[in-house]
Order: structure tokens, then C-alpha cells, then sequence
């Protein structure tokens, strides 16, 4: 009798452990428009801990080469690097001309010498341009600016003082309005304090994507965490689309999401607000920005 209590227990339990399981993928994988904010926490953490993969990141969208001037890379390493982490897509973001060291604008212009598919990876032709003023001008003209695949575009100290949070703020929702720009980096970014709702509802409205620095959770502008954080919830509250980037300054940290995998999975964001899950979604974003222009 004790036993049979036992083994039907056991049963139902593993029957609830299935069809939650099966519940879950669905809501995951399926992306399915569902707002209990709660359980997609609980889900994903319930997944971490089991050691599955719940969120695959199959673009890398913020690297630098050795053209950047302070970063070690070459192309081919980057890209085979890539490879061996099992990436589909990778771009090459070197640092605009403002930034000591950075390349001449040729370099832009010439990306086109570059095959679209190195060791299989596919290779889009970027910058992180430098945000210059609070019109929202870049350190690109618009007749180069035209011929890149993607467009990254971010405040530097070196190149652009740090102000007010007004200042900043503006400066960065003028890059917004600015057709060219596809991304905004690493907003969270303690040295220019923003006004971090209205840059996130700008993002919303001129769907720009904000991109989650997995270097500034790590290695560079320290204390960007709490800054993230509170970015990536309001990006939840209002809608707007994230990118994940490794802003990687040599080819070991091409695709290692590690610390800004676990950011997200503290604040419960959507998965189809995260574009570095699917292909699809990135040269969806690409194509609606490029529409505008
Ligand atoms: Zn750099
Ligand atoms: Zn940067």
C-alpha cells in the first residue's frame, strides 16, 4: 500500500516535471506573447540551473580589430575564433576616426574588400562610430556611413566631454534620431550618466536597439552594473530591443556573453527583445532601420 502511494507520487511528479517542461519550451523557444514576468524568470533560472542552454547567442555584434589601434586581433583570427564558438554572424566594429589610434576613413570605405563569409561565419561590415555633438553628428560621413552593413554608435570620453545627464542624455537620443545609427553602446556607462528612461523610451520610439557591454560587466567602465540593470528593466517596461556585445579587443572573448547572460536572466527580459538569439532578428532590425534612411 506505502509503496504504491509512493510510486504513484513519484509518477505524478515526474508527469508535472514533464508538462512543465514542455510548458516552458513552449513560452521559450516558441516566443510566445506572454507577460508573467515572474515565471520567465523562474523558467530561465530553472534552466540555468539545470545546466541547459536556454538563450543561444548566434551573433557577436561589437569587435575590434587591430585597426582600432589598441585592440590585437586580426580579421582571421576573429573570425575563426568565431567559428569555434559556433557563431553564424559576427561584426566588425572598429572605433570611428575621433578615437587616437583609430583607422582613416578609408578603412570604412575599403570593408567591401572583405569576403561576406569568413570560415563560414557571416561578416558584417561595421563601426562604432563616436557620437561628436548634441546634434547627434558621427565621426562618418553619410556617403561611407551608406556603404557599412551595420552602424554601432557611442559616447567616448576621448572624443566628446562628459556633461550634465541632461547633456548626455540628449546627445544620445540626437544619435537616436541620427537614420544611420543602428545600435547605441554601452549606455550604461557610468561616465556619462543618462537619463535612463528617456533614453529608453527613445529607443522604443526610433527603434533603436540598446546594447548590454559584456566588457563593461567585466573588464572596462566599472560600476556599469547597477546602470545595466536598471536599463534592462526599463527595456522590459517599454519594449525596446537589446543587443548583446562582447566589444571585444582581442579574439579569446569573441561570443562570451557569461556576465551579461547572467544580467539578463536576473531581470526576466523577453527573449524576442534580445536580437543576438536569431539571425532572422538582427537582419530584421538592420533592414526596419535602413528603411528609414
Ligand atoms: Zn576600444
Ligand atoms: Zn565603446
Amino acid at each position: 500500500m506505502y509503496w504504491g502511494i509512493y510510486r504513484s507520487d513519484l509518477r505524478s511528479k515526474i508527469q508535472i516535471s514533464k508538462l512543465t517542461k514542455l510548458l516552458v519550451s513552449l513560452l521559450i523557444f516558441w516566443e510566445l506573447d506572454w507577460h508573467f514576468d515572474f515565471l520567465a524568470k523562474l523558467a530561465y533560472n530553472w534552466y540555468r540551473n539545470k545546466g541547459e542552454v536556454l538563450m543561444q547567442f548566434v551573433a557577436d555584434l561589437h569587435i575590434h580589430t587591430i585597426s582600432s589601434g589598441h585592440a590585437y586581433s586580426t580579421v582571421l583570427e576573429i573570425a575563426q575564433a568565431a567559428a569555434e564558438k559556433e557563431l553564424l554572424m559576427i561584426a566588425l566594429t572598429d572605433h570611428g576616426p575621433a578615437m587616437p589610434g583609430a583607422p582613416h576613413h578609408y578603412h570604412f570605405s575599403n570593408l567591401v574588400a572583405l569576403p561576406g563569409f569568413i570560415y563560414g561565419v557571416r561578416v558584417l561590415k561595421g563601426i562604432e562610430a563616436n557620437i561628436l555633438d548634441s546634434r547627434g553628428t558621427l565621426d562618418l560621413s553619410e556617403r561611407i556611413l551608406a556603404k557599412l552593413d551595420i552602424v554601432l554608435a557611442g559616447l567616448h570620453s576621448v572624443c566628446v566631454p562628459s556633461g550634465t545627464a541632461e547633456e548626455n542624455t540628449d546627445m544620445m537620443i540626437a544619435a537616436m534620431k541620427n537614420p544611420w545609427v543602428d545600435v547605441i553602446v554601452h549606455p550604461g556607462n557610468p561616465e556619462f550618466i543618462i537619463d535612463d528612461r528617456k533614453v529608453v523610451q527613445a529607443a522604443a520610439e526610433y527603434d533603436v536597439a540598446l546594447e548590454i557591454n559584456n566588457s563593461s560587466l567585466t573588464v572596462s567602465r566599472s560600476g556599469s552594473l547597477p546602470r545595466c540593470y536598471h536599463l534592462l528593466n526599463l527595456a522590459k517596461e517599454y519594449g525596446c530591443k537589446i543587443v548583446l556585445g562582447t566589444d571585444s579587443h582581442f579574439a579569446f572573448s569573441v561570443g562570451d556573453f557569461t556576465a551579461a547572460e547572467k544580467l539578463i536572466s536576473q531581470t526576466g527580459l523577453l527573449p524576442q527583445q534580445l536580437l543576438n538569439t536569431s539571425v532572422t532578428k538582427i537582419e530584421e532590425h538592420l533592414r526596419r532601420r535602413n528603411n528609414r534612411r
